[in-house]
């Protein structure tokens, strides 16, 4: 996969070789390690020639055909060419391609759909949710009155009838599906039944899935929600960004959250990049990708079970696991520091109801969407739940043997070379 060089870091050296080298290392980084980070993915070339191309160089406040610059005539094609994509690849009946990253595009809902003291539901961050989704850090927890559910301790799972009751009390305005840390497939239906009964604007952030919904390895949330927001450059495999779907009849206010609401001039350079990650996203190469990753999610699972790691929920049905290292008897914290070390890359992440500060954490995350990008398929998954397991169990001991493995699997898959 990606057999071109990414030729923009040789570019760079004439000019400035201190930036230069530091990119440079990134990019052997990449090449020389097993990404399992689930948020990440490994863009197209294509994907990241667009991103660093002239069109960073236009100011085009508004939205095309109605700017607040002049000569926006060509990235007006461009938007309303990205815009038309993204209806297309989703079936939405509305489309906002501006938001600069998936916080925004969340900021901009809220914004559309909340008053300040407004109260809003979203699943806690230490459950799984997103800070944006009304963490007490973040701007949408100190602006509006925000009622968190969590996940069942005991089992992992959401609990709609939970939420149910939870929304028939607090009677929100917005109700928010959708996770950074669920290995599960949710039942969007459901949570819109519980919004239309209380009345709520229905909101899923699919920033996770984005890539599986697009690639039918999951069900799309855009026919039950009245507005989805997504990032562009998880699962979807695009440049860094947001993205929000919806209704029609929410587009105007939604348009007008995010500009003026809470951006300035877009950024039309990474629009031409997400309208290429949409175009790549509609190929039927795209839809075995989506299968692949969730089949690897699957072995991966598997051969983590089997190798003594207790897994959140038992398993996986998309594209990442929770591995709940107590019966290892190593934190989240030190097994992230140690598989940095042996070159492959995954995070700490708080399991439900995790005794540990987020800082240390139970457990870590694991994801196959870049790792199938690059080509791995079900052997390298279960060479790599080995390692993960020898790297928990005896770190000194293994490296030499789990940092071989590592290369030549870099080495069999090589990534823009
Ligand atoms: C990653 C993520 C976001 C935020 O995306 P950024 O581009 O980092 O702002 C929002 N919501 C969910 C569920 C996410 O997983």
């Amino acid at each position: 996969m990606y057999s071109r060089p990414i030729d923009s870091i040789g570019f760079v050296e004439s000019f400035d070789p201190e930036v230069s080298a530091m990119m440079q290392r990134e990019l052997v980084r990449q090449q020389d390690g097993i990404e399992l980070i689930a948020s990440e993915n490994f863009a197209s070339p294509a994907v990241i020639a667009a991103m660093g191309s002239i069109l960073t160089n236009k100011y085009a406040e508004g939205l095309p055909g109605k700017r607040y610059y002049g000569g926006c005539q060509f990235v007006d094609e461009l938007e309303s060419l990205c815009i038309q994509r993204a209806k297309d690849l989703f079936g939405a009946e509305f489309a906002n391609v501006q938001p600069h990253s998936g916080a925004q595009a969340n900021m901009a809902v809220e914004l559309a759909i909340l008053q300040p003291g407004d109260t809003m539901m979203g699943m806690s961050l230490a459950n799984g949710g997103h800070l944006s989704h009304g963490s007490p850090a973040n701007i949408s927890g100190k602006y509006y009155n925000v009622v968190s559910y969590d996940v069942n301790h005991e089992t992992g799972l959401i609990d709609y009838d939970q939420i149910r009751d939870m929304a028939k009390k607090c009677n929100p305005k917005l109700i928010i599906a959708g996770a950074s840390a669920y290995p599960r497939a949710i039942d969007f239906s459901i949570f819109a039944d519980i919004a239309h009964e209380v009345g709520a604007v229905f909101m899923v952030d699919m920033a996770h899935i984005a890539g599986l919904v697009a690639g039918g390895a999951h069900q799309s949330p855009v026919p039950y929600a009245d507005i989805v927001t997504t990032t562009t450059h998880k699962t979807l495999r695009g440049p860094r960004g947001g993205l929000i779907l919806g209704r029609e009849e929410f587009a105007k206010k939604i348009n007008s959250a995010v500009f003026p609401g809470t951006q300035g001039g877009p950024l039309e350079h990474v629009i031409a990049a997400k309208a290429i990650c949409l175009k790549e996203a509609a190929q039927d190469s795209f839809k075995d990708y989506a299968h692949n990753v969730v089949a690897n999610a699957k072995v991966m699972a598997q051969a983590l079970l089997e190798e003594g790691f207790d897994l959140v929920t038992g398993g996986t049905d998309n594209h990442l696991m929770l591995a709940d290292l107590r019966p290892m008897h190593i934190t989240g914290k030190e097994l992230q520091q140690r598989c940095d070390e042996n070159h492959i890359t995954l995070n700490k992440n708080a399991i439900p109801g995790d005794p540990e500060k987020p800082s240390v954490t139970s457990g870590v995350r694991i994801g196959t969407p870049a790792a199938t990008t690059r080509g791995l398929g079900a052997q390298e998954m279960k060479q790599i739940a080995k390692c993960i397991a020898m790297t928990a169990r005896d770190f000194e001991g293994t490296k030499a043997e789990v940092r071989a493995t590592v290369a030549q699997i870099c080495e069999k898959y090589p990534l823009y070379r």
